[in-house]
């Protein structure tokens, strides 16, 4: 069989992308073959088009899907024809109608969670999971600054972090975005350009905890001023460009400062890891309102991509094929 799907052939701007039909391989052992009803739509899925992140070209982009199993190889037996499942997944390759993949990805769906909520929420909750709860190690109190907090990501750091108990500071570009971040619990409201002054204000001159930033280069020094003493930076993404080169000792210069850069592959990476973080999820789930903010066909991927690099995107959005 063959499908729609949405490739580009060199790195570049949205208007790479092109739709193409390309061959569906059966399922070989350890396979699935999974018909598509939601793609999720990641930052990274730019990254691979830009260049950012390297890709083998052709390249199909994204990580993250929801939909039916059609078909599985020998050997798989957690997941069988006719199951709604979603996933995300370390290869690219999720912009199309249907596609065949590691079947160790897929994760059967519940009926009270909908193709489009998983879609929505599987990739970002499940990073949330790991940050929050297995890199950052978030206590009840923490006083933690999120960057982009009405992003994707933003919106489900700051509804996890006050579910835990945290006071959630929100940064975002505008006050209709520190709206939306306040609508999914964030305590306090701020600019980019109040950091750090205004996180040290709100914390009683002490600095916050934590500063999950997935905005990077831009935010990478006020993110550092914005921590207390011995505080951890968790730097997990690039919206702004990567973070430079770094001195070391500036670490030590702003007050032994924690830093760290963790992908969410390194912390799904064991079956252990895989089951307890995805249990995990489910659980939170119902708390964590995931919902899909825009959708475009999948033919206007192109679009889309265009909207989430200029930020005027909220929450996560999705491709339908
Ligand atoms: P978002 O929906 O958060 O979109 C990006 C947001 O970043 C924008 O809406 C904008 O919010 C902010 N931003 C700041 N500067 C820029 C800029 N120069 N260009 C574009 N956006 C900018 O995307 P996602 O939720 O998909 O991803 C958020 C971050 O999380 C990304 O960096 C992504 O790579 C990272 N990520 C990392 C993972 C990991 O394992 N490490 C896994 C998943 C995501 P505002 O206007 O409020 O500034």
């Amino acid at each position: 069989m063959d499908t729609r799907a949405i490739q580009f052939a060199r790195t570049g701007g949205p208007e790479v992308l092109e739709e193409v039909r390309l061959a569906v391989p059966p399922p070989g052992p350890g396979e699935a073959l999974v018909r598509h009803r939601a793609i999720g739509v990641n930052f990274i899925d730019t990254y691979h088009r830009s260049g950012v992140y390297p890709a083998a070209l052709p390249c199909v982009p994204g990580v993250e899907a929801a939909g039916v199993v059609e078909a599985v190889g020998a050997g798989v037996t957690h997941v069988a024809p006719g199951d709604r499942v979603v996933y995300f997944c370390s290869s690219p390759g999720a912009y199309c109608d249907a596609r065949t993949l590691e079947a160790r990805w897929l994760v059967k769906l519940p009926d009270a969670i909908g193709d489009e909520e998983a879609a929505a929420g599987w990739l970002k909750a499940c990073t949330t999971e790991f940050l929050v709860e297995r890199c950052a190690k978030v206590q009840p109190g923490d006083a933690v600054v999120v960057t982009a907090a009405a992003g994707g990501m933003g919106l489900l750091l700051c509804r996890w972090l006050a579910e835990v108990g945290a006071t959630v500071i929100a940064v975002t570009s505008s006050p209709e975005k520190g709206a939306m971040a306040a609508a999914a619990g964030a305590h306090h409201l701020l600019g980019y350009a109040d950091m750090p002054a205004r996180v040290k204000e709100l914390t009683g001159g002490r600095g916050a905890d934590v500063v999950f930033d997935g905005v990077g280069k831009a935010t990478f020094d006020a993110a550092l001023d914005s921590l207390r003493r011995r505080g951890l930076l968790v730097s997990f993404g690039n919206a702004s460009g990567k973070v430079g080169p770094v001195d070391f000792g500036i670490l030590a210069a702003k007050g032994s400062l924690f830093t760290t850069r963790p992908t969410l592959f390194d912390y799904y990476a064991t079956p252990e890891d895989f089951a307890l973080g995805t249990a995990r999820v489910f659980a939170m789930w119902p708390k964590l309102a995931v919902a899909a903010g825009r959708r475009y066909p999948l033919a206007e991927a192109a679009q889309c991509h265009r909207d989430l690099e200029s930020r005027a995107t909220t929450g996560s959005s999705l491709l339908l094929p």
